[in-house]
């Protein structure tokens, strides 16, 4: 506001209690993102195991995060909703010994300013469940109810009485967006704690909560990049205070670009800052091309009096009292990480398909040690372009090609198949030196494909095939939602698409393993296989769908040039030996075996 020159100054007046409420809810409740994180917090410091968050319109038109923590006690509910009502800070103390997430005692208060909510709490121990209902910043009900023990809070139609704020949101997609950044960064934070996330009814992130950090990286950002994840532990101590390291960092060639990849946690607490962000990437100098990222998760440890937490409204930015020791050690942990980057350990695509990987893996025979394997990038060439070399020459010149990869573990080799033929139309049947092959040409080509699209995904470079002509392809509803949260997923891919009249989209370019299928086929048989694509999460479960159908199927007729193609493109893959589920792509029949059972041995 600007005072006209020669006009009183307007007196200095105090704002009504629901006018600095408001405000005050505004400095905490940015977006549905800001609700989500609260909450997530409150259950975080109630010692859930398990915390479920589903929202709907963005979050906008409801939010709901179920726990099964601690629970508030009947008689303390309605105190819960006052403003710096806190069960977390004793006395001034406290506030310089920030153990817990939350401690302000603002987020319930300033969430009923900003939307309806109803909270229904029980302790384990209590035989009934309290209720608590507030509607225009209002308390409309308190009393009873059935429930399990632990919190569950709704939010339903949030800024619905603050239009000015309602007007800052973005579409609901992209609100979506950020309430799943959000839940991600918490669940990579905690992998003890199993956190679920679904957008408009649909599972969109799962983690197990079985305290394995590289299985939860996986669960959001897939299986593939968690796998080439390097641990890092560093600890140091002086008599300017104490710091400990801890987490995944992605090797130099893991890289993205965003920063969105790389979650820094102070004490558990998920923090944006330039400065720590830079020491992360200061360690990554010179090794990451130019506007590229690291990806990771760290976790920076000190002592609770030596942080401050109490900077901003929203907890996001911390201040540490010995700054210049938690960048040190940080970028020396990622540093040190980097220069004794060891080869990334090996684990099956899907762990829960351990029994099928193990029942595939005693097929194949054990190949001569030291031997190292090439890592192929598949983003680049088309399956089948590869030179035409038989035996382990290949291997070598693959190798020689490479840029200094590590020893791969015995199991993912393998050696070069002869394409011998066709059985059911189905398997190939394939000879190396060291035996029989028999292919599931389904599983390697979806394998294959997998492979080439995250390359290509990650890259940033989807190959694409413009049409022609664009096509109109009419959704039906569903499919037309899910189009719309997959904006981003889908032109990672290599689709173009724009929104036409109606739930129908235009299409004007698709991925390149679609080129040759119709269109509007291809689309619909994506989201189709996306839907029901349950046994993968995050993006392996897109990656996943697309490869399922871009390949070939069981019962397609493939001459020997096309089988000649698929088995150079299986094993130029870096997990030959199973499909994108888990399922083995190939059963081996060793020389040896041969041998034995015709009885020369
Ligand atoms: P703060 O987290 O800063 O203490 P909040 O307004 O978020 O403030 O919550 C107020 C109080 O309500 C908390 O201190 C806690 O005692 C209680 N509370 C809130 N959410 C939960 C929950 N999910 N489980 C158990 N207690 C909760
Ligand atoms: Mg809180």
């Amino acid at each position: 506001m600007s005072v006209p020159a020669g006009a009183a100054w307007p007196r200095i007046r105090l704002l009504p209690p629901e006018v600095a409420a408001r405000i005050a809810a505004g400095e905490v409740i940015e977006r549905p993102a800001s609700v989500v994180k609260e909450l997530i917090e409150n259950a975080l410091d109630a010692g859930a195991r398990t915390v479920e968050v589903a929202i709907e319109g963005g979050g906008c038109e409801r939010i709901r995060v179920r726990d099964d923590g601690c629970g508030i006690p009947a008689d303390q509910l309605a105190d819960a909703f006052e403003r710096h009502a806190t069960s977390k800070l004793r006395d001034e103390h406290d506030l310089f010994a920030v153990r817990t997430l939350g401690f302000r005692g603002e987020a319930l208060a300033a969430i009923v300013a900003a939307g309806d909510v109803e909270l229904v709490t029980r302790p384990a121990a209590d035989p009934v469940a309290a209720l608590a209902r507030y509607r225009d910043g209002r308390r409309e009900r308190l009393g009873g109810a059935g429930a399990a023990a632990g919190t569950s809070i709704e939010v339903r139609d949030l800024f619905a009485a603050l239009p000015a704020r309602r007007r800052f949101l973005r579409a609901p997609q992209a609100e979506a967006r950020a309430v799943a950044q959000v839940v991600q960064a918490y669940a990579l934070a905690r992998p003890d704690v199993s956190f679920r996330l679904s957008v408009d009814g649909r599972a969109a992130l799962v983690t197990d909560g079985a305290g394995d950090a590289r299985a939860a990286f996986a669960a959001v950002h897939g299986e593939a990049r968690a796998r080439a994840l390097l641990a890092v532990d560093h600890e140091r101590a002086g008599e300017d205070g104490r710091v400990r390291v801890q987490g995944l960092v992605g090797p130099p060639a893991e890289h993205q670009a965003s920063r969105r990849a790389l979650y820094l946690f102070a004490n558990g607490r998920s923090v944006v800052s330039r400065p720590l962000t830079h020491a992360v990437e200061e360690a990554y100098h010179a090794l990451l091309p130019a506007g590229r990222h690291p990806i990771g998760i760290l976790q920076i440890e000190v002592p609770p009096d030596e942080i401050d937490v109490n900077v901003h409204p929203t907890k996001a930015e911390v201040r540490f009292r010995h700054e210049r020791l938690v960048y040190a050690a940080l970028a020396t942990a990622v540093r040190e990480t980097l220069r004794g980057a060891p080869a990334p350990g090996w684990t099956p695509a899907v762990p829960g398909d351990q029994q099928r990987w193990e029942a595939a893996r005693v097929l194949l025979a054990p190949r001569p040690a030291g031997l190292p394997v090439a890592r192929p990038s598949f983003g680049v060439s088309p399956e089948g372009s590869r030179p035409d070399v038989e035996g382990h020459a290949s291997v070598a010149g693959d190798m020689a090609a490479g840029h200094g990869q590590e020893p791969l573990p015995l199991s993912e080799r393998l050696p070069a198949l002869r394409a011998l033929g066709q059985v059911d139309a189905t398997y190939l049947v394939a000879e190396a030196p060291d035996g029989l092959y028999l292919v599931d040409q389904h599983a390697a080509h979806e394998r294959v494909l997998y492979e080439r699209i995250a390359a290509a995904r990650a890259s940033g470079r989807p190959e694409r095939q413009p049409l022609l002509a664009p096509v109109v392809v009419a959704l039906p509803v569903a499919q037309a939602l899910l189009v719309g949260q997959q904006e981003e997923a889908l032109a990672a891919f290599g689709f173009e698409l724009d929104a036409a009249d109606g739930r129908a989209v235009i299409v004007r370019a698709v991925p390149a393993v679609l080129a040759d299928r119709d269109p509007a086929a291809a689309l619909l048989a994506y989201l189709d296989r996306f839907e029901r694509e349950t046994r993968l999460s995050g993006p392996d479960r897109a990656v996943a769908s697309l490869a399922c159908r871009a390949a070939v199927m069981a019962g397609d007729r493939l001459d020997l040039e096309q089988q000649r193609a698929l088995l150079r493109a299986l094993e130029a893959t870096e997990t030959p030996q199973t499909c994108p589920h888990g399922r083995p792509t190939l059963l081996h029949v060793s020389s040896e075996a041969l041998a034995r059972s015709f009885g020369r041995r």
